[in-house]
């Protein structure tokens, strides 16, 4: 965006001393302005926004700032002076009786403080009668904004923002909308209101309604906040009525009749005749407390039911509000603080598969890197030639990638606009018939299942890699030492052309000369930098040098040290590490306590395992159709040869103290790894559960418990610390510390609960 010259390249001063940009800047302004006024249109008339919110605002700011700098330039109708929005022609236009503005937005809590200090500044010169503020804060939500008009308690109007002064009649469609009441509750109405508030789509009606779409072989919307605008600008207010809406007061405009004093209290009166207000507003006293509404909302901000893209912090009392006014754009009185953006634009590189370890081909996205909520993302994956299919996506697109937080992120769609400028032109997708990884010809999965398959699963190095990988996992053999990079090396080497591996059943016969020869091909660097070149290096040995031969690397001596120690492993852990489909950690801890040894699992009818609690008719089908294969048994017998445990020993002497109990452990203890605490529960003759429910018997809570602490709570379970853990491990329940502690809390729930 920056032209790249000084302001004193760029400015001459007039003899008047005010400064008049050069001919450079107000090009860049001009074109700026255009751009401007092109997207807000594509966003708020169209409701297909062709950049991203975050390329939006630095546009934007990137106008301020030179209209900070110039101000010369700015003139009545610049879009900084404007509330973003038109009036489309498909609507009849409506005259707010008050204006409708935006908001100021900031982006950092620096500016929230910034913004916060100069408004109690500007209140305090304001003079005595004024109170030092409360300030109203409450979640930004991505929707859009409605001007309600009831009149007498009577819905008679309602319209969209449009320009501020000018909205769109959408009365009609908002008439669908169950939770906007028609005629108000109660009594004592002001003769005239107005009511604003958002109009918004719950996340989780919005997945499913995006669900429903890609079934029916649309393409999804592309996020809860244009999914709303388009519903509600809707020609057809039947189409209006099919869409998930819902909405929260966010303020009231031209009012008769109506004597509150205050922000807060208007919404309670509102929420008293039946308007929808949302339960996250609070008033709050000074900074301190509206930086931790901001930080503790940017935690939960996922687990709300609907999108949020920032915090909103208003002073409360009006006559302060009126005091203070307004720009032509924005109240002096309120503040938008934004989180940092979670959906970007980039462009799709190419559509790549990979072979997963089951065989299962999935196709993803490769990306010009990007920075999405915090993390930079450069692959996304798209599960299915079938999601390529819905999204619409084509190589070479411009495309809309989210991540929400925590959450994987994900491809959302293409935005078309962009789509016939690309250079080179975009291309389909097309899914490969033969498997990248070893040429063999690719086969649908079963019926009803989309997927695609590489049926070799014995040889296909691709997947072979990716067993190897899972094999060593935490929640199977546990081997640290070999990762993702040792699979590779084992089963696709650059060097040898026979790899060390051809097959898991000979992982335990590895001798530190079969990984001499192992070379990988890596990138040159030149003091930390990438070069570009190419080299190929041993992996599992040190280089030689003229004075050392070459010898196996210290995490070399780790992977055989580890090896051994795997031998020892649980039978579930066995299990697990063979990739059997659907056999996780759960059913392999169920498979291993009813059968106790491989032997007896393989012997075992289908019937017989899948009467066992927590295996079922699938997984024993999954299983019986394992051992059927020649080379499956032959993994598990040459690990057997090699002395790889294949029974539990029964430790009788471990008394059954959880007979019976369902246990949750959340947070992180001292003393036990969470596997620790699930294993010490098992052998006891307790259910470790992973969610917390009336039916869990204790909670066991370590260093940040989270949620499943707050959800015990809230239904009267003991909660145990670790202390108690171990007493509840060594006594059961009879007599446990925790359930001493459960007693002080609640002394009723202690017997029934953990008899539960
Ligand atoms: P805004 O979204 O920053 O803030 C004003 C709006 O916030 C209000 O009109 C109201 O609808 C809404 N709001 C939600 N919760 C609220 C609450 N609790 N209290 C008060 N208001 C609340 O401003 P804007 O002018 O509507 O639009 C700017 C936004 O739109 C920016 O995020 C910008 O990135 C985006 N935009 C994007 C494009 C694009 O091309 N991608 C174009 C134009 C605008």
């Amino acid at each position: 965006m920056s032209t790249g010259k000084t302001a004193a390249d760029t400015e001459t001063a007039k003899p008047t001393g005010e400064v008049v940009p050069s001919g450079d800047v107000r090009e860049e302004y001009e074109d700026l302005v255009e751009q401007v006024r092109k997207h807000r249109f594509a966003y708020y008339q169209e409701d297909a926004p062709i950049i991203s919110d975050v390329e939006f605002d630095e546009l934007y700011r990137r106008l301020e700032t030179l209209e900070a700098m110039h101000p010369a330039l700015v003139s009545n109708d610049s879009p900084t002076q404007e509330v973003g929005g038109e009036v489309s022609a498909a609507f009849a236009a409506v005259e707010h009786l008050q204006r409708m503005y935006s908001l100021e937005d900031v982006f950092s809590l620096e500016e929230v403080e910034a913004w916060i200090a100069k408004a109690e500044a500007g209140i305090a010169k304001l003079g005595n009668g004024t109170p030092a503020p409360s300030w109203l804060t409450e979640l930004k939500i991505d929707g859009l904004a409605v001007n309600l008009l009831y009149r007498d308690g009577v819905l008679v109007r309602a319209a969209t923002r449009g320009d501020g002064t000018t909205g769109e009649d959408i009365t009609h469609n908002v008439l669908t909308i169950k939770e906007i009441p028609q005629q108000l509750r109660g009594e004592n109405f002001p003769a005239e209101m107005e009511v604003r508030g958002e109009v918004f789509i719950p996340s989780q009606a919005f997945a499913e309604f995006n669900e429903a779409l890609i079934k029916a072989g649309k393409a999804p919307l592309a996020n809860p906040r244009n999914a709303a605008a388009g519903s509600l600008r809707q020609k057809d207010p039947a189409e209006t009525a099919k869409r998930p809406l819902r909405m929260y007061v966010h303020g009231i405009g031209a009012r008769e009749g109506l004597e509150t004093a205050s922000q807060s209290e208007t919404y309670r009166q509102l929420a008293v005749w039946g308007l929808p207000t949302s339960p996250y507003v609070e008033v709050l006293d000074g900074l301190q407390e509206v930086l931790a509404f901001i930080k503790r909302y940017g935690d939960k901000r996922h687990s709300l039911t609907h999108e949020i893209d920032g915090i909103v912090v208003k002073v409360d009392d009006f006559a302060t509000q009126r005091a203070l006014g307004h720009t032509t754009r924005v109240p002096r009185w309120a503040v938008a603080y934004k989180y940092p953006p979670e959906e970007v634009h980039t462009k799709l590189l190419d559509i790549a598969v990979n072979v997963g370890r089951t065989g299962r081909v999935t196709p993803y996205g490769v990306m010009e890197p990007v920075k999405v909520a915090g993390s930079t993302v450069e692959m996304a994956t798209l599960h299915n030639q079938e999601v390529v299919k819905a999204k619409g996506v084509k190589i070479g697109d411009i495309v809309v990638l989210r991540k929400a937080g925590d959450v994987i992120p994900e491809i959302v769609g293409p935005v078309l606009a962009l789509r016939e400028q690309q250079d080179p032109p975009v291309r389909d997708f097309v899914m490969p018939s033969e498997c990248p990884a070893c040429g063999t010809p690719l086969a649908p999965g079963k019926e009803g299942d989309v997927d695609i398959r590489c049926p070799n699963s014995r040889s296909c190095p691709a997947q072979l890699r990716e067993r190897v990988f899972h094999l060593a996992g935490r929640g199977a053999f546990d081997i640290e030492a070999l990762g993702w990079e040792a699979a590779i090396a084992l089963t696709q080497p650059a060097e040898p052309e026979t790899p060390p591996l051809t097959t898991e059943a000979t992982l335990f016969d590895l001798t530190p000369e079969d990984l001499a020869d192992v070379r990988v091909r890596r990138e040159k660097r030149s003091k930390g930098v990438a070069t570009g070149e190419y080299e190929l290096v041993p992996y599992f040995f040190t280089k030689a040098t003229a004075k050392t031969p070459s010898k196996p690397t210290a995490t070399t001596e780790k992977l055989f040290r580890e090896l051994e120690k795997a031998k020892t492993q649980p039978l579930w852990r066995v299990l697990v590490a063979l990739s059997i489909r659907h056999v996780g950690p759960r059913a392999s801890r169920a498979l291993a306590t009813a059968f106790g040894s491989m032997d007896a699992i393989r012997q075992a009818s289908e019937d017989q395992l899948a009467s066992v609690d927590g295996v079922g008719p699938v997984i024993a089908a999954a299983l019986k159709e394992w051992f059927a294969e020649d080379w499956h048994r032959d993994i598990v017998d040459r690990w057997a040869a090699s002395g790889v445990r294949m029974q539990d020993e029964r430790d009788e002497s471990t008394p059954r103290t959880l007979e019976g109990l369902t246990i949750v452990v959340t947070g992180s203890l001292e003393g036990f790894s969470r596997d620790e605490a699930k294993e010490a529960i098992l052998v006891r003759g307790g259910k470790a559960a992973g969610s917390v429910s009336k039916n869990t018997s204790y909670v066991v809570a370590g260093e940040n418990a989270g949620t499943k602490l707050d959800k015990a709570e809230q239904l009267g379970l003991p909660v145990l610390d670790e202390d108690g853990f171990r007493a509840l491990l060594a006594n059961g329940p009879s007599d446990s510390a925790g359930e001493e502690d459960a007693a002080e809390d609640s002394a009723d729930d202690r017997p029934e609960a953990a008899a539960e």
